[in-house]
């Protein structure tokens, strides 16, 4: 799966509208924003996984981070994937197998 092109869009605007148009570190203009999520694990096992058996921590929360990396020296930044969609907007979309 990969973001929707209206969460890659999103993120952009914000990062130009926060006067990141070239990375901190490098000064590159070379900042991209993935199109996999980032899946962070707070506090505990994500999913109940062979040999780990039985119920998923109570207390485990998954957040899903938008990452934006410069092409050029490796720096990574992530952002919360809440700012840019609402419930009603798929922030997914399949990714379809190339056809052979
Ligand atoms: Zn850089």
């Amino acid at each position: 799966m990969k973001w929707s092109e209206q969460v890659r869009d999103g993120v952009a605007v914000h990062l130009r509208a926060h006067g990141l148009a070239e990375c901190p570190v490098c000064h590159a203009d070379t900042l991209d924003v993935c199109d996999k999520p980032v899946l962070m694990v707070l506090g505990g096992a994500a999913w109940p996984n062979p040999p780990h058996m039985g119920p998923m921590d109570p207390d485990t929360a998954v957040d899903f981070m938008v990452r934006i990396e410069c092409s050029e020296c490796g720096y990574n930044v992530l952002f919360s994937s809440d700012r840019f969609y609402g419930a009603e907007i798929p922030a997914f979309e399949a990714e379809l197998a190339p056809s052979v």
